[in-house]
């Protein structure tokens, strides 16, 4: 049997993207977060090792080169982020699902490389919506915010190419429909290669 042990969760920033992610560690203990390298500084709030291994853009680039990447992107200008491959090994060693947070491209590049990776793209309910949830959560400049709007429009082009997409208007559903779907897929219940779901 094929084992589905590969989450990837993307959405144009400011989706509720780590707020979804926050409730499917809560709710699947089998799941452990697979934490990125960036080189973007740290906010207040964040720790090492748990939210990001924050190295500089040196040591950044110089991991690229020793190939310690699943895959990376710079995601925003000047601003790395990467999959470490060790992390996803040490959560397969653990016999546990990984689950990724990554942008979108990020994610198709992942998939390119690990077909069994099941893929969800979170929708915003709108653009406008999407501004209001960036300027609420108040982490990011006026321009920088303009920035991810921009970025989002791209993004959502894509969405088509994601195994599954959740819209994320009402959380309280949002949150269920993924419990849900999250639950199949541990239960093998969605089939890697083709993602339908079986009874
Ligand atoms: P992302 O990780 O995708 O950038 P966050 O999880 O940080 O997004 O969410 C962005 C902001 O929107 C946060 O302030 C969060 O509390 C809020 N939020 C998330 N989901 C919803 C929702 N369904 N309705 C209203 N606000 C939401
Ligand atoms: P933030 O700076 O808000 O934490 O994240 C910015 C963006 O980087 C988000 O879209 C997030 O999904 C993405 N991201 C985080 N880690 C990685 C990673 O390892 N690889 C890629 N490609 N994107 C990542």
């Amino acid at each position: 049997m094929i084992m589905n042990n590969i989450i990837v969760i993307s959405a144009p920033s400011g989706t509720g993207k780590t707020t979804i992610i926050n409730h499917l560690l809560d709710k699947f203990k089998e799941l452990e977060f697979s934490v990125s390298a960036t080189s973007r500084a740290p906010r207040p709030n964040e720790i090492n090792g748990k939210h990001y291994y924050f190295i500089s853009q040196e040591e950044f680039k110089k991991r690229v080169e020793q190939n310690e990447f699943i895959e990376w992107e710079e995601v925003y200008d000047g601003t790395m982020y990467g999959t470490p491959a060790s992390e996803v090994s040490r959560i397969c060693g653990l016999k546990k699902v990984a689950l990724l947070d990554l942008d979108v491209f990020g994610a198709l590049n992942f998939k390119s490389k690990f077909k069994n990776a099941f893929l969800i793209f979170v929708l915003p309910p709108s653009l406008e919506v999407l501004r209001e949830r960036l300027e609420k959560r108040g982490s990011e400049s006026p321009e920088a915010i303009d920035r991810r709007i921009e970025k989002a429009k791209e993004e959502l082009t894509h969405a088509l190419q994601f195994d599954y997409m959740l819209l994320n208007d009402e959380l309280d559903e949002a949150q269920c429909e993924i419990e849900h779907t999250v639950s199949n897929f541990l239960h093998n219940k969605i089939v890697p290669d083709t993602f339908r779901i079986v009874e």
